[in-house]
């Protein structure tokens, strides 16, 4: 959601007549776009503050000097959110402070900076939705693919995350607007949409018919729009799964067979201490679910461990619905505290624990991994190809099941997608060649 945040800022600042540059030290503004998920947020955004502090050290008035003007320097995000006082207490030569749900107020903002010459701070959630006020986009997130976000915060509170207190609650776009961002998206070549949402699956956007719209219906809307081949959505919460969702994955056949589902724990003590609102058991129905909804559908999750009070039986239930669920892919992580969560405020697990348990986890997930991603060899797959590799002619795409996908093929443009047959599989990707015929 940070990289379509910054590409939101990006254009909200282009009717301004910025541009975005290759490096800091050709800017006149500097954006940190902060992610509060990841652990010791704060202190990396302190010490990047700290790298970027010399640039603030030119004239303001550079063309008389002869030097680069000095750049104004922006925090945005969830840090900035979460950490705004503490931001302007320790790095006051920071200019603006904003929000996630405020920077389509960044106009204002560096005009009264450069007016007034002190900082800005705007951490409000402010009632009128940021949407209505940003501009038309500019550009698809990376060749053929896009990213929309249709929802943001989140009213679940689980008791380790901080979302809730820097997204704010649960907002779904009209499906109206997202509808007419879609088309533009294509219209600059998007051939695939990634719906995002903090809590994607609640979506409850405003249709044009004046009901309101499932996610599922969302995406049966957004499947009738000419262009658009690929559709996902990111992060859903199991118990926001509705039947609706599920047969989506039966009936929609540009729904990529790919779905994320955080998880968390297998252990119903520890989902419980977590508040996820559903057990260990309820979560291995669901999966049964979509798989007979799609039977050839990968699965991704997230997982803690160490969570407070989580014991060694809890974490075997853990293993043990790793093994039942066969990942095709998982983030996991060892518990750390954010501060201000319920969690944080709990008897922590021992360190050395933690990471005893994330081994036997990881070993578990990449055996998992692996075999999904061995069972590829020989089939043919759709790739949506968005990069180059790193060898001359080489095209990095990704398959319907999010693998990455290396082939090699000098003219093929980035953004089409073109049909391979997988014929190696390495630890992190695939590799194929083009077969005649490529599908766009
Ligand atoms: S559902 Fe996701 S975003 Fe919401 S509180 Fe839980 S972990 Fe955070």
């Amino acid at each position: 959601m940070n990289v379509y945040d910054s590409n939101r800022m990006a254009d909200v600042l282009a009717a301004q007549g910025f541009q975005v540059v290759a490096a800091a030290e050709a800017a006149d503004l500097i954006i940190l776009n902060t992610c509060h998920i990841r652990e010791k947020a704060v202190e990396k955004v302190f010490s990047e503050l700290g790298r970027l502090r010399r640039l603030r050290s030119r004239s303001s008035d550079g063309e008389a000097s002869g030097e680069a003007r000095r750049p104004l320097l922006a925090i945005a995000g969830c840090v900035a959110q979460a950490e705004g006082a503490e931001i302007a207490r320790r790095a006051p030569f920071a200019d603006i402070i904003v929000g996630p749900q405020a920077y389509h107020r960044l106009p204002e903002l560096i005009a009264s900076v450069e007016r007034d010459g002190t900082p800005a701070l705007d951490t409000d959630f402010p009632a009128e939705p940021k949407f209505d006020s940003l501009p038309e986009v500019q550009a698809t997130t990376s060749p053929g693919s896009a990213f929309v976000t249709v929802q943001e915060g989140c009213d679940r509170f689980c008791t380790f995350c901080v979302v809730p207190y820097t997204r704010g609650a649960e907002y779904s776009r009209p499906a109206s607007d997202v509808l007419t961002e879609v088309h533009r998206l294509v219209e600059l070549g998007a051939r695939e949409i990634t719906l995002l949402g903090q809590n994607v699956n609640a979506y409850h956007g405003v249709g044009p018919d004046g009901e309101v719209w499932s996610l599922a219906r969302l995406i049966a809307a957004l499947a009738d729009i000419p262009g658009v081949a690929r559709i996902r959505f990111t992060t859903s919460h199991p118990a926001d799964m509705d039947e609706g969702l599920i047969a989506a994955f039966r009936e929609q056949p540009k729904l990529m067979p790919f779905l994320h589902l955080p998880v968390q724990s297998g252990a119903d003590a520890v989902l419980a201490a977590m508040n996820r609102n559903h057990t260990a058991d309820d979560y291995r129905r669901l999966v049964d679910r979509l798989r007979q909804a799609r039977p050839d559908l990968a699965l991704g999750t997230d997982l803690i461990v160490g969570f407070p009070g989580e014991t060694d039986r809890d974490f075997a239930a853990t293993l043990t619905l790793v093994e039942d669920c066969r990942f095709a892919q998982a983030y996991s992580f060892k518990f750390s505290a954010r501060p201000g969560t319920p969690a944080a405020r709990e008897p922590q697990v021992p360190e050395e624990v933690k990471e005893e348990r994330l081994a036997a986890l990881q070993t578990a997930l990449d055996r998992h991994r692996q075999a999904f991603n061995a069972a590829m060899l020989g089939r043919r797959v759709a790739v949506l190809f968005d990069r180059h590799g790193r060898r001359h002619g080489q095209i990095v795409g990704r398959s319907p099941y999010m693998q990455a996908v290396v082939a090699s093929s000098p003219a093929l443009r980035l953004g089409s997608l073109a049909t391979v047959e997988i014929t190696a599989v390495g630890p992190n990707s695939l590799a194929g060649t083009l077969i005649e015929g490529v599908s766009a």
